[in-house]
C-alpha cells in the first residue's frame, strides 16, 4: 500500500452488500460480500460495518485508519443529506443511511452516493471509461440503470437524483384512459410506460408471463393448439413463475417465437432511448452492461443498430460504444475512489 492510505467502497443492493478496502489506484486490498439478513435500515447499517471491517482485515489493515468510506446505494439519494428517498429493492423510503452509518463509524468521513453513479465513477477512473470525461455508463439487468460523466465531473443533478435512466417514458399513451387499450406496462417506481418496465430482467419475465397467457387464450379461442412460448415453458418446467429473462435468451436461441419477439422489442427500446440520450449529452463514450446484455449479443447488437437509427448522426459519430470492464467491481471500486475525492 502506499503512502496515500486507503479507503473503503460499498456497494449496497437489495440482496447482497459488497464492502473492499481500495487503494489510490483502484485495486482492490481486501473484499468482503454477504447476503442481507433484514432490509431494516438500523440492521442495514450494521452489515455494511461489518463487511467493511472483513473486507479491512481480509487486507491486514485497520479499520480506524481507512480515509473514508464511499457506499453506492441501489436508489436515489437526496444531495447533501445521503438521504436515500426511495429504494425499490431495499424497500426504503426516506432512510437516513447517513445518519445511520455516522452513529456506527463517528471517526470516519462518509459518502452517500447512487450506486450506478459509483459504477460510473469507477469505470471512469480504472475501467473501461478511464480518461473519458464524456461517458456514460448503461446498465441492463434486473432492472435499468445509468451512470453519467460530463466534463470529467459525475453528473447527479440539482437534487441528486439525476440519471434514471430506466424510467425514460418510452409509451407516450400510458396514462391516457381514453385509450385503455394501449395502457404501458406497469413500473416498479408506480408508473406506467417506464424503459424498465419492459426492459429491466424481471419485467422482462413478467412481460413473457403475459403474452404467454394471452397468446394461448387466442389460440384456444381459435380453436387452434396451444403453442405460444412452448420452448420457454419447456425450459422452466412447465412453471411460468420460473421464468427469467436467462430462460428468455435460451428459449429465443431454441427458436422460441414470443421470447425473441419480447428481447428484441426491449432491446429496441433501449436503443431508441438511449439514442436520444446521445442526440441530449453528446458523449465519447458508451459503455454497455448488465446481466441481461452480457449474456445476450443479439441484443446488444439490436441496441446498437437503433442507436445507429435514432441517435442524431453528429453525437452518434463522436461517440464509441463497448463494454465495462470492471464487472461487479465496478461499484465498490467506484465508491471508495468518490470518497477519496470527497475527503
Ligand atoms: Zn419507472
Amino acid at each position: 500500500m502506499r503512502q496515500d492510505g486507503f479507503t473503503i467502497g460499498v456497494d449496497l443492493g437489495g440482496t447482497n452488500v459488497r464492502a473492499a478496502v481500495v487503494d489510490e489506484q483502484g485495486h482492490i486490498l481486501g473484499a468482503d460480500r454477504h447476503r442481507l439478513q433484514s432490509r431494516e435500515p438500523p440492521q442495514v447499517a450494521e452489515a455494511i460495518v461489518r463487511a467493511s471491517k472483513t473486507a479491512c482485515a481480509a487486507a491486514g489493515i485497520p479499520f480506524a485508519e481507512a480515509r473514508g468510506m464511499g457506499v453506492g446505494v441501489a436508489g436515489m439519494i437526496q444531495k447533501g443529506t445521503g438521504m436515500v428517498l426511495n429504494g425499490p429493492n431495499l424497500g426504503w423510503r426516506d432512510v437516513p443511511i447517513l445518519k445511520l452509518l455516522a452513529a456506527r463509524t463517528p471517526k470516519i468521513p462518509l459518502f452517500i452516493a447512487n450506486d450506478l453513479s459509483a459504477a460510473v465513477w469507477g469505470e471512469r477512473m480504472v475501467g473501461a471509461g478511464k480518461g473519458v470525461d464524456d461517458l456514460l455508463v448503461v446498465l441492463v439487468g434486473t432492472g435499468v440503470g445509468s451512470g453519467m460523466v460530463q466534463g470529467g465531473r459525475l453528473v447527479t443533478g440539482g437534487s441528486g437524483v439525476a440519471g434514471e435512466f430506466g424510467h425514460i417514458k418510452i409509451n407516450p399513451v400510458a396514462f391516457d384512459p381514453s385509450k385503455p387499450s394501449q395502457a404501458g406496462r406497469l413500473c416498479g417506481c408506480g408508473m406506467r410506460g417506464c424503459l424498465e418496465a419492459y426492459a429491466g430482467g424481471q419485467n422482462l419475465a413478467a412481460w413473457a408471463r403475459d403474452d404467454l397467457r394471452i397468446g394461448a387464450a387466442a389460440q384456444r379461442a381459435a380453436g387452434q393448439p396451444v403453442t405460444a412460448g412452448k420452448r420457454l415453458l419447456e425450459l422452466v418446467n412447465g412453471d411460468p413463475e420460473k421464468i427469467t429473462a436467462a430462460a428468455m435468451e435460451r428459449a429465443a436461441h431454441l427458436g422460441d417465437e414470443l421470447s425473441r419477439r419480447l428481447l428484441d422489442e426491449a432491446a429496441r427500446l433501449i436503443g431508441f432511448s438511449l439514442g436520444n440520450l446521445l442526440t441530449v449529452l453528446n458523449p465519447t463514450k458508451v459503455l454497455l452492461g448488465g446481466g441481461v446484455l452480457a449474456n445476450s449479443p443479439r441484443m446488444t447488437r439490436l441496441v446498437i443498430e437503433a442507436v445507429d437509427l435514432y441517435a442524431s448522426k453528429v453525437a452518434r459519430a463522436a461517440c464509441s460504444i463497448g463494454a465495462p470492464a470492471l464487472g461487479d467491481d465496478a461499484g465498490v471500486v467506484g465508491a471508495a475512489l468518490l470518497a477519496r475525492e470527497a475527503a
